[in-house]
């Protein structure tokens, strides 16, 4: 039988990667489901070519102008809209594996969902983790759902953990690239634009993504993500610059270990890794050659430079509803930035001052997730009109 995949942010970088994996195992995989929220011209491309059962968008009159499309290829993908119908997609008995590739807070629900009808989850949406990191993990274990990491240095860590018990972990790193300002001077991080921001060195990814690694702040929601996912303490994950992105991230053991993992920097491999497990299968991409990589570096994260990152790590340490104001100030500070509305550096002023006013709480419920995540972006908004 057949593994049906749905694939949630299928035109995004992480859904395209996905199906790129999945049309070499036609053999192992069903592209069953697609999902995305307005890019209808990609979607329509994707399945003329995949032919999925369902696909589904946000907009009823996208997904009239897919259904009436799709009947000129004589494509018989039933197309679906709206917020209830996706969920109802996500539990569906036929549905084995959900990839949560959606960008950003948009991807909560779903994830949930999924989580919820006991699939096993791709999960690269790591704000599903950020923002209610706790409640997501029980439901997980509640309902049987297996959570395998498409990040990469969680998915590093994850192959790293292989048959060793998470009670014999020291401490784990994750490595960062540094991003597209790691060489620039503080000075100048002032006056940098959208476009130099989203030139990430290394990766090809979303635009929301790529302006995180920029601040480092991608690295400081992947602390947190760590820390969930792992259950782990803060003060057991550190994070090391690594620019050369070859080294995924390490685990050190309490003998002195140390394992790391290694490849190409491509998200064929992380996604290949989860969508065969706990079998490997192949990602198309070759193995590194040692023989002609340059020298590898390390180093710490520069303070001055990376406020996001110290400050993500603080928030992590506090738990409870403060990742999640913080995962709300900076999707509405990003978002900023890229309309041109505030400056590069504006984006941890913005974030600090939300936090500042922020009474953590506990969370008990979905619901007071987005409680929070509603006043922190509302308050964030507040921030921005000051600015301007
Ligand atoms: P992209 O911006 O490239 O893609 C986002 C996808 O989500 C698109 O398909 C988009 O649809 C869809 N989407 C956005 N909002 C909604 C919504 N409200 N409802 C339904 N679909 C929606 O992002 P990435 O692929 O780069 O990232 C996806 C997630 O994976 C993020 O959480 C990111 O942090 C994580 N991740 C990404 C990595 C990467 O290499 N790209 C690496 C590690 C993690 P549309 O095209 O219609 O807008
Ligand atoms: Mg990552």
């Amino acid at each position: 039988m057949k593994n049906n995949v749905i694939i949630l942010g299928s035109t995004g970088s992480i859904g395209v990667n996905t199906l790129e994996v999945l049309s070499i195992h036609k053999e192992l995989f069903e592209v069953f489901a697609l999902a995305a929220n307005s890019s209808v011209d990609s979607l329509l491309e994707q399945c003329k070519k995949f032919k999925p059962k369902y696909a589904h968008i946000n907009k009823e009159e996208d997904a009239k102008f897919l259904t009436t499309s799709l009947k000129k290829f004589k494509i018989k993908t039933e197309i679906l809209f709206g917020k209830d119908t996706l969920n109802k997609l996500v539990s569906l008995e036929e549905v084995d594996t959900v990839v949560c590739a959606i960008s950003g807070s948009a991807g909560l629900e779903s994830s949930l969902n999924a989580v919820q009808s006991g699939k096993k989850i791709l999960l690269a949406n790591k704000e599903s983790l950020v923002m209610c990191g706790s409640l997501f993990m029980d439901l997980a274990e509640e309902y049987n759902s297996i959570i395998l990491p498409v990040d990469s240095e969680h998915n590093a860590l994850h192959q790293c953990f292989a048959s060793n018990s998470t009670k014999s972990i020291e401490k784990i790193i994750l490595t960062a690239s540094g991003g597209p300002f790691l060489e620039s001077n503080i000075n100048e991080l002032k006056n940098v634009t959208p476009e130099q921001a989203l030139n990430h060195p290394t990766w090809s990814m979303g635009k929301k993504i790529s302006i995180d690694s920029a601040t480092m702040m991608n690295k400081g929601l992947e602390i947190i993500e760590a820390m969930y996912l792992f259950k782990l303490e803060i003060s057991q994950i550190d994070t090391l610059i690594h620019p050369q992105s070859l080294i995924h991230s390490m685990v050190c053991y309490k003998d002195g270990s140390v394992i790391m993992q290694a490849s190409k920097n491509d998200m064929k491999i992380p996604i290949s890794y989860c969508l065969g497990w706990p079998k490997r299968i192949s990602s198309g991409i070759e193995p590194i050659d040692l023989t002609k990589q340059s020298s590898l570096n390390f180093f710490e994260v520069s303070k001055d430079k990376f406020p996001c990152f110290y400050l993500a790590k603080q928030v992590g340490a506090e738990g409870e509803s403060f990742p999640t104001a913080m995962n709300a100030a900076n999707e509405i500070a990003v978002q900023a930035f890229l309309e041109e509305k505030i400056k590069f550096t504006d984006i941890f002023k913005i974030i600090f001052e939300v936090l500042e006013k922020h009474h953590k709480k506990k969370l008990s419920s979905v619901e007071d997730v987005y409680e929070v995540d509603k006043k922190s972006r509302e308050n964030a908004i507040k921030q921005i009109k000051k600015i301007n």
